[in-house]
């Protein structure tokens, strides 16, 4: 088997729906390509816990408001991710079960979306301006609202069982949760929240390659979006070894 590795030019979009591996197969790719990597999914986040914090109920007005002010920093190094809510580093409490409960309802404010889509599209612009020129984006709505330029768009799916089997898994590897039922039915709760919205919905954008992940491993992914991105002439000075 051989590995291709490169420098990326532009942005590439991964969308999709949580357990489709795309956090996985984003932070390889900018490893790969040599690019920076922006977890939108954290932001959200790191936006819930602020509500959470401040004892919100996070379907009401008072709450997005919290939402939309909050510090939030990510960094964009795709081996060292770091997310930080007022100079807090709360990479691991975003993951938590209360945050992932309530994450999807705080991300469909109106304010909140605004708020984090310009903060995105700074980091980007930033990037694409700066000495690394290249960035994988990850989240719900980058093909279709944060970067609708994207030069690559890739919507990855898979069916709910195996997401939520990958969940449960990742949350028994950090010590949480484990319990298989209630991870799908949490999968399909905010599969629904998410696309349901009326604002931004999860979507794959009408220019998206679709890829099903239901029956392969993430080398596979990361080889197939590789050679996308090749195809389309985003990847300079290729270098492939066997691995
Ligand atoms: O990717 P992750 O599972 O961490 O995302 C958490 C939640 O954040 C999603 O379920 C969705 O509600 C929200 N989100 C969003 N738009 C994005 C990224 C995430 O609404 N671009």
């Amino acid at each position: 088997m051989t590995e291709a590795r490169g420098k990326l030019r532009g942005v590439i979009a991964l969308d999709g729906p949580s357990g489709t591996g795309k956090t996985t197969v984003s932070r390889g790719l900018a490893v790969r390509l040599d690019a920076a990597y922006l977890d939108t999914g954290a932001m959200y986040r790191a936006a819930t816990l602020a509500v959470l914090r401040a004892g919100l109920d996070p379907a009401g007005p008072a709450a997005s408001a919290v939402a939309a002010e909050a510090d939030i920093r990510v960094g964009t190094d795709p081996s060292a991710s770091t997310v930080t809510l007022r100079g807090e580093d709360v990479a691991a409490e975003i993951r938590s079960g209360p945050v992932t409960d309530a994450v999807s309802v705080v991300s469909a404010h109106a304010d909140v979306r605004a708020r984090l889509v310009a903060l995105q599209r700074r980091i980007i612009d930033d990037v694409l301006a700066g000495q690394v020129g290249g960035i994988v984006v990850e989240g719900r709505d980058i093909g279709t609202v944060v970067a609708p330029d994207a030069a690559l768009k890739v919507y990855l799916t898979a069916s709910a069982e195996v997401r939520a089997a990958r969940r449960n898994q990742q949350d028994r590897a950090a010590g949480r949760g484990g319990d298989l039922a209630a991870t799908l039915s949490a999968v399909r709760r905010r599969d629904s929240l998410d696309s349901g919205r009326a604002l931004s919905p999860l979507r794959a954008a009408p220019d998206a390659v679709t890829v099903d992940t239901t029956d392969l491993d993430v080398e596979d992914v990361l080889d197939l979006v590789f050679a996308l991105a090749d195809q389309r002439g985003l990847v300079a000075e290729v270098v492939r070894s066997s691995r």
